[in-house]
């Protein structure tokens, strides 16, 4: 199906860059280039690209700068590539307002799936800003945030002060990763640093309550070593 989606590929590998170009056009997506982070910078500011995928190891300014940059003053979604799957740098990375994160190597059609997730996160998010969304469901999940009540099927799952506002967090933004960070200052306020074993007993009780299987959650989504993301629906 073509579109006209405009891709910004940042990438100082000539070769790399060429096959994600070749693989992007290929799939009916506009590709625009930059080969260093300044570059980047320069090229979403006159090309107002869709999306931007990012390769984090650049020569000069690196792409954690070039996220710290764009985010000034661009909402423009950022997919960031990297060649280590190191999660000081995608907390980094996500803290600095990347929306998805995606390791070397990886298959076309994955690219593709975070392309087109990313993408739909933006629109819920455009979407959101214009009509504050009063719910969120997901299969037999639903969140009523005027009424602040949780169902499962229908039954309503009594939940915490905390956990709730953890839960509603996650929920106003399907999808996303939220590092553990933003969920620690957001919910318990600026002071209460980086120890996240508060958030870790809050969740095992959100699972508790929510999940058949609180081993594996279908709801809530653990990024390891990360933070959480809920899951949203295709
Ligand atoms: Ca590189």
């Amino acid at each position: 199906m073509p579109n006209s989606e405009k891709i910004l590929v940042v990438e100082d590998e000539t070769t790399i860059l060429r096959v994600l170009g070749t693989i992007l056009t290929a799939n009916g997506y506009q590709v625009i280039t930059a080969e260093t982070g300044q570059q980047a910078v320069t090229m979403a500011s006159s090309h107002c690209p869709d999306l931007i995928l990012l390769d984090l190891g650049l020569p000069g300014m690196d792409g954690l700068e070039v996220i710290k940059k764009l985010r000034q003053w661009s909402g423009t979604p950022i997919l960031v590539v990297s060649a280590r799957d190191e999660e000081d740098e995608k907390v980094r990375a996500f803290d600095l307002g990347a929306d998805d994160y995606i390791t070397k190597p990886f298959g076309t059609s994955e690219l593709l799936a975070r392309i087109r997730a990313a993408r739909r996160h933006a629109n819920q998010l455009a979407a959101e800003r214009a009509m504050v969304s009063s719910s969120y469901e997901y299969k037999d999940f639903k969140i009523d945030f005027e009424r602040r009540t949780v169902t499962i099927a229908g039954k309503e799952i009594h939940l915490t002060q905390n956990e709730y506002k953890i839960v509603e967090r996650l929920a106003r933004q399907p999808g996303r990763v939220l590092t553990y960070t933003t969920l620690l200052h957001d919910i318990w306020g600026p002071y209460k640093g980086d120890d996240n074993q508060i958030l870790r007993v809050n969740m095992a009780n959100i699972r508790r309550k929510l999940e058949k299987n609180p081993a594996e959650p279908r709801y809530i989504l653990t990024e390891n070593g990360v933070g959480y993301r809920m899951a949203d629906g295709e």
